[in-house]
């Protein structure tokens, strides 16, 4: 069956002499590999179009019982430039990408997912200076596009408004310090203030939330321990480390 849909490079990897293989993430059909054939032939754009990070139009033809599906054509949406330019932001492109890759299972379509992808890649490519922002973004609607909504404004153990919070990393919510006294995942008045700004603020808009260095460190250790209770599939994320010591 010849299937269509835009869809984002995830990752690329030469095969054999000539060929690419490439794991995308569709709008339509979800995660699925694909085998472009000849695309490492000199002259060949294919192998530029299959860069990681870059939005494409695919068709292929996909049969249900092979785990490696042919690319019939794929055709550039848009190219990514500045985030290749900047060790900071290509490192963001890329763990957002290994996240989406390793916390979805193939062929399960999320529209949703897709486009918040997308659009982080995007803001991230106008915006490379803003990749904090961006990565806490893409973590914030992940956990809640899959049903993780964290509850940034009430203690999960006693209902009281917190201030502060640590995350319980036995039940997964976000406590006040009185029924959680030992944590390591805990975020202070002004970092607990910009995740609930972060949750409000649109994607475009997101160089409005203040930040100083001081309270960047955390915010990412802190969301990042949140997807790895909630979400199958983040130990394996390579990449964390890294972006670790970026942020
Ligand atoms: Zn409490």
């Amino acid at each position: 069956m010849l299937l269509s849909s835009k869809a984002i490079v995830l990752k690329s990897f030469p095969y054999s002499n000539t060929s690419i293989i490439s794991r995308l993430y569709t709008e339509d059909y979800g995660k699925v590999s694909v085998m472009a054939k000849g695309a490492r032939r000199p002259k060949n754009p294919l192998a530029s179009t299959l860069e990681p990070l870059n939005g494409i139009h695919v068709n292929y033809f996909s049969k249900e019982s092979r785990g490696l599906q042919n690319l019939k054509e794929a055709n550039s949406l848009y190219i990514v430039k500045n985030i290749r330019e900047d060790m900071h932001s290509l490192t963001t492109g890329l763990t957002i990408l290994d996240i989406l890759d390793h916390t979805c299972i193939e062929q399960d379509p999320s529209p949703i997912l897709y486009r918040l992808v997308t659009k982080c890649v995007n803001v991230l490519e106008e915006n490379p200076g803003l990749y904090k922002e961006i990565f806490w973004f893409f973590m914030l609607q992940l956990a809640i596009r899959s049903g993780f909504k964290p509850n940034l404004d009430r203690c999960g153990g006693c209902l009281c408004t917190m201030s502060e919070c640590v995350l319980d990393i036995h039940t997964g919510m976000l406590s006040c310090r009185n029924c959680i006294s030992i944590g390591d995942n805990d975020l202070n008045s002004p970092q607990l203030q910009v995740l609930k700004k972060l949750n409000v603020t649109h994607i475009n808009n997101l160089s409005n939330i203040e930040l100083s260095d001081k309270l960047s460190n955390g915010i990412t250790q802190f969301l990042l321990s949140f997807l790895k209770i909630h979400m199958l599939g983040m130990e394996k994320v390579k990449s964390l480390k890294i972006m670790d010591q970026l942020l």
